[in-house]
């Protein structure tokens, strides 16, 4: 996969719909991987916050989430085709989700958010197989619990709505518990969603 270093992450020099290609072919190959939407918040607290870059630098794609993204990659003189943001990037999926019957999981956001969005999806999106949902806001303690429905759920995709850059880091450090093939954080998405 061809990527441009901007700032010291390797963003992907793909469409939406290349990206959409590469994260099927995740799914294809079974072995867990994790996908960011990177907006320039994110880069410029990866500057300061060794976790996140490292965050970045481990993830399997690494997408260009909004203008300012783009803008820098054309000035480093390796531009990126367009702009592929977490909202557009979550919503191409659902629909091959839907196509190739692919099992997606919602994580995050408050409780009931998540179900309404899944509806709102199986709307747009009929045939879309629901693995699961769990809502964003339980302890510390119950977190095993949380990884351990995701992983029995046999989700082939995982959209984590726990607010960047925590849902990055939460989905970096349990990713290969999870087991999931795709995982992806997707900040207000539910939100928008389910309206
Ligand atoms: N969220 C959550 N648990 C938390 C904090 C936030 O599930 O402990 C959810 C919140 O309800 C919202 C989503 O994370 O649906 C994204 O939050 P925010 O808009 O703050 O993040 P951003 O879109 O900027 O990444």
């Amino acid at each position: 996969m061809q990527t441009v270093d901007i700032l010291g992450a390797p963003v992907a020099r793909l469409t939406l719909d290349e990206a959409a290609a590469a994260v099927a072919g995740f799914v294809r190959e079974g072995r867990p991987r994790q996908v960011i939407t990177l907006n320039p918040e994110f880069l410029y607290r990866a500057q300061f916050e060794p976790e996140l870059m490292a965050a970045v630098r481990r993830a399997d794609l690494v997408t260009a989430d909004g203008v300012g993204i783009v803008w820098a990659a054309r000035r480093a003189g390796n531009p990126v085709p367009e702009r592929v943001t977490g909202i557009d990037l979550l919503l191409r999926l659902a629909e091959e989700a839907a196509r190739h019957r692919w099992r997606v999981f919602l994580l995050g956001s408050a409780p009931g958010v998540a179900e309404a969005a899944a509806r709102e999806l199986a709307v747009r999106y009929p045939g879309l197989v629901l693995a699961g949902t769990h809502h964003g806001y339980f302890k510390p303690e119950e977190e095993p619990g949380v990884v351990e429905k995701v992983r029995q759920s046999r989700a082939d995709i995982l959209f984590v709505a726990l607010g960047a850059p925590r849902q990055e880091l939460w989905a970096a450090r349990h990713l290969e518990a999870l087991g999931v093939p795709v995982v992806m954080g997707v900040g207000g998405s539910l939100d928008v969603l389910a309206g």
